[in-house]
């Protein structure tokens, strides 16, 4: 396995890797260097993409822009569509609004 870098004059140089870390000389110029260690861990591709994944995270939409206000048919009170429960007259809100008779019996008979 060969490690592959650049004297300080930008020769680009081959060495094998048991002479990482040791004093050598650039073959062309002469000039005396270091061999590097060799990089354990370079960045792969996946990497990359997981970096600017992170990166460039867009913030989380604000609850206001996601959950606009709807009319509850109890009490008419505005309500987040989200909402499952009425913060006005409590009464239960099924996702399908096939439920709320059902849940008006029942909270009616509590009384
Ligand atoms: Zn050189
Ligand atoms: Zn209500």
């Amino acid at each position: 396995m060969f490690i592959y870098f650049e004297c300080s004059h930008g020769h680009r140089l081959k060495t094998d890797r048991r002479h990482a870390g040791k004093p050598s000389q650039c073959p062309q110029c002469r000039i005396p260097l270091t061999v590097p260690q060799p990089q354990a861990n370079p960045i792969t591709d996946s990497g990359v993409v997981r970096l600017l994944g992170e990166h460039q995270a867009p913030a989380k939409p604000s609850f206001a822009a996601l959950e606009p206000e709807q009319a509850c048919p109890r009490c008419g009170g505005e309500i987040a569509t989200a909402a499952r429960i009425c913060k006005h007259c409590e009464v239960y809100l099924a996702p399908d609004q096939k439920l709320w008779n059902v849940s008006l019996k029942s909270s009616s008979k509590r009384r």
